[in-house]
């Protein structure tokens, strides 16, 4: 994932999120501005550069805890509505995190195999 896409992404859902639940009209209200700077400013500074997957499926978390709360909350409103207004994102944003997913739960079975398989021994 690009990093410019990244954010544009959680601009476009910050954007919904201040209309609906604002009603700003022009633009953002101070509150979510903060929050899309404060994104933008820890999707530039992110060590993983382009090559990662989408913020919200980051291991890192490099969000301090109050921007992590609004995030989410951004995200949990915001997600479900773009697959109408930007289905192409939408999309291509689920499909990354089911493969994210899949790939995390692949690595855990894994582990979880090697640790059985070392308990085994130990008997
Ligand atoms: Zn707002």
């Amino acid at each position: 994932m690009q990093k410019d896409k990244d954010v544009e992404i959680v601009n476009i859902m910050i954007g919904i999120f201040c209309k609906r639940k604002h009603r700003s009209k022009n633009g953002l209200c101070q509150e979510c501005q903060e929050l899309a700077d404060y994104a933008k400013a820890r999707r530039e500074k992110c060590p993983f550069g382009d090559n990662k997957t989408f913020c919200s499926n980051c291991k890192i978390h490099c969000y301090k805890p109050s921007m992590r709360q609004k995030i989410s909350e951004v995200m949990r409103f915001s997600g479900p509505r773009m697959m109408f207004s930007h289905p192409i994102i939408a999309f291509r944003h689920v499909s990354e995190t089911i493969k994210y997913k899949r790939k995390e739960k692949k690595e855990k079975n894994k582990a979880q195999k090697a640790q059985q398989q070392g308990e085994d021994n130990e008997k």
